[in-house]
């Protein structure tokens, strides 16, 4: 299988090639076409494997969609428990929406200054990017409104786990409009993981790597 042959938008496609990503890596084979279809999917994979692009790419595709009446809030959040891993991944979702209009994304993490953050938000964004505290923080100051979104994806469930992120995750899918597509990714998936997936996900796809 190449990326080449899966009939991606033209841009999206040129861009994978352009990255240098020409096969899909086996959490992707699995993860992508079944993001595709707008199911939930809970996939135990773990850093290295691409699951980055695994769930990158159904969010793209469907930001891609036309929005209803012109909305230019956010069609996706995509969580993570740290800075790092946040930064990474605005990289990846970069790559692949470069020359693609109107796809912008924001980063909002915690440990960088709060008002570029603020300030990127002021024009549309359509993928957001963000660790739990910091999105909340923002949510409170009523700077953002997830009531557009389509896609939720939650990274690394189990660090968000262990750092104590629960709640919080929790509370940002509260603002989220009941019918949306969650993706998650987990290296492991112990029994508090586990109970944890199973709040978030309606009817699920499991994917083992
Ligand atoms: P991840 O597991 O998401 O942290 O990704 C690990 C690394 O693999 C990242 O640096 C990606 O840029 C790279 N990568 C992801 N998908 C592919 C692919 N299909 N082909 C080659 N490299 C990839």
């Amino acid at each position: 299988v190449e990326f080449a042959h899966c009939g991606f938008p033209t841009t999206l496609g040129a861009n994978l090639k352009k990255a240098g990503y020409e096969a899909p890596t086996p959490v992707q084979m699995q993860m992508v076409p079944v993001g595709l279809t707008g199911r939930d999917v809970i996939a135990s994979a773990d850093t290295g494997s691409g699951k980055t692009i695994a769930f990158l790419l159904p969010v793209v595709v469907r930001a891609l969609e036309k929005p209803a009446h012109g909305v230019c809030s956010p069609v996706a959040v995509i969580l993570t428990p740290t800075r790092e891993l946040a930064i990474q991944i605005e990289r990846q979702a970069k790559e692949l929406v470069m020359g693609i209009p109107n796809m912008r994304t924001a980063l909002l993490v915690g440990g960088m200054p709060l008002p570029p953050q603020l300030h990127r938000l002021k024009s549309s964004i359509k993928i957001v990017i963000a660790t739990p505290g910091r999105l909340i923080e923002i949510l409170k100051q009523k700077a953002l409104q997830l009531d557009k979104v389509k896609v939720v994806v939650v990274d690394e469930v189990d660090t968000m786990l262990k750092m104590g992120f629960q709640q919080q995750v929790l509370e940002v899918l509260e603002q989220v409009p009941e019918e949306h597509q969650t993706l998650l990714a987990s290296a492991t998936i112990p029994k508090g993981t586990e109970e944890l997936a199973a709040r978030l996900v309606r009817d699920p796809v499991r994917i083992v790597i």
